[in-house]
């Protein structure tokens, strides 16, 4: 399995709490932008069949009719495997009908929302410009041509979770397949930071969490990694690609690859990226490196880590080490079905879990 992410980061507005790389939409940097992203891919695509493609940012939907037409006529060189997943991430008050024909032609095949909140003052506070009617019209628009459709959600802007159970039914009202739901990080160099917004109380955030993963199990969602939900079918595979800590490309400003047991991470110097000039580090991952990382993106997953898998892929015992024994002993870990899985009462918590693992002999 091998992904591909392809970093837009041009927005219209920039949002309060976002800590992203991206720019405000110039459309004489956009088209510049594209040129580079256009000569990037063709020095370093090998071209070889590619399973997923996400187009994120940024805001990809900010582009206008003419400049997504080029941006995926670029990317329509990537080789695309069978059942592949090609994703494209829009925000709700920048698609349109003629947007959506341009993503079909191309053959995108799942379009993933900037929701973050359908409530009137979490929108004010966070920063976006949609209201309620523009989320649920575009989504139904939207759904007319697509049925893999993801919306991302903010919970713990406030202390009120009423906010959150309303958002969370407007969202199953939607009738869409899949939905990550994030607790609001407060992010050094936002606005909020800046006006020096508190967090809310990890009880209330807890308590968020728990109504989240309760409301979406019963209504048919599996919750299949910390922050995601999906009826079955619909998990998204170029983000399981991540935590199974597979192979990808990342192509654009600021964008992440993972090739060859080396994390080559792209400049986020937009003059220097325009320049072609787009490494900014490239670090070969040691054998330890590589299990640390198994361990803590595939027990980011409810289902855990195949034992087996791990075991062949390193020649190893994954049982047998010791930081995996205690934290077995201390509860923190479980072991269902030859998965080793984080144990639920501290998914939550899951850091305390991670903190023990980096640094430890595996
Ligand atoms: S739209 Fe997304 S990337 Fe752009 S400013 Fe808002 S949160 Fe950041």
């Amino acid at each position: 399995m091998i992904g591909v992410y392809i970093h837009i980061p041009f927005c219209k507005k920039i949002c309060n709490y976002c800590d992203f790389c991206k720019i405000l939409y110039d459309s004489d940097y956009v088209s510049k932008y594209l040129d580079s992203l256009e000569k990037e891919i063709n020095e370093r695509y090998n071209g070889e069949k590619i399973d997923t493609i996400y187009i994120g940012g940024g805001t990809p939907s900010s582009l206008d009719s003419f400049e997504l037409d080029r941006l995926l006529s670029i990317v329509s060189k990537i080789n695309l495997a069978d059942n592949y997943e090609y994703t494209i991430e829009c925000n709700i008050e920048s698609i349109d009908i003629d947007k959506i024909n341009i993503f079909k032609s191309y053959g995108i095949n799942r379009i993933s929302f900037g929701v973050e909140s359908f409530d009137k003052n979490i929108c004010k506070i966070l920063g976006r410009c949609h209201d309620e009617d523009m989320v649920f019209d575009n989504i139904y628009l939207t759904k007319k041509y697509f049925d893999n459709i993801s919306i991302d959600l903010i919970y713990g802007v406030t202390e009120d979770i009423n906010v959150v159970k309303s958002d969370i039914s407007k969202f199953l009202e939607l009738g869409i397949p899949h939905v990550s739901c994030y607790s609001l990080i407060i992010e050094e160099n936002t606005k909020l930071y800046i006006d020096k917004r508190d967090y809310i109380s990890q009880d209330i955030d807890k308590e968020m969490y728990d109504y989240i993963a309760d409301t979406l199990k019963k209504n048919g969602y599996i919750h299949y990694e910390i922050s995601n939900y999906a009826k079955d079918g619909y998990q998204s595979k170029h983000n399981m690609n991540y935590w199974l800590n597979g192979r990808y490309y990342g192509f654009g400003l600021g964008a992440v690859s993972y090739l060859d047991n080396t994390r080559i991470s792209n400049t986020k110097n937009m003059s220097k990226y325009l320049k072609n000039e787009y490494l900014d580090k490239s670090e070969y991952e040691d054998v330890q490196i590589r299990k640390e990382n198994d361990l803590i993106l595939g027990l980011r997953m409810i289902n855990g880590i195949n034992i087996d898998a791990f075991n062949q892929k390193y020649n190893d015992n994954l049982l047998e080490k010791e930081i995996v024994k205690s934290l077995l002993n201390e509860g923190y870990l479980e072991i269902s079905n030859n998965y080793l899985k984080c144990n639920k009462e501290f998914i939550y918590l899951q850091n305390i879990i991670l903190e023990k693992i980096i640094g430890s002999q595996l």
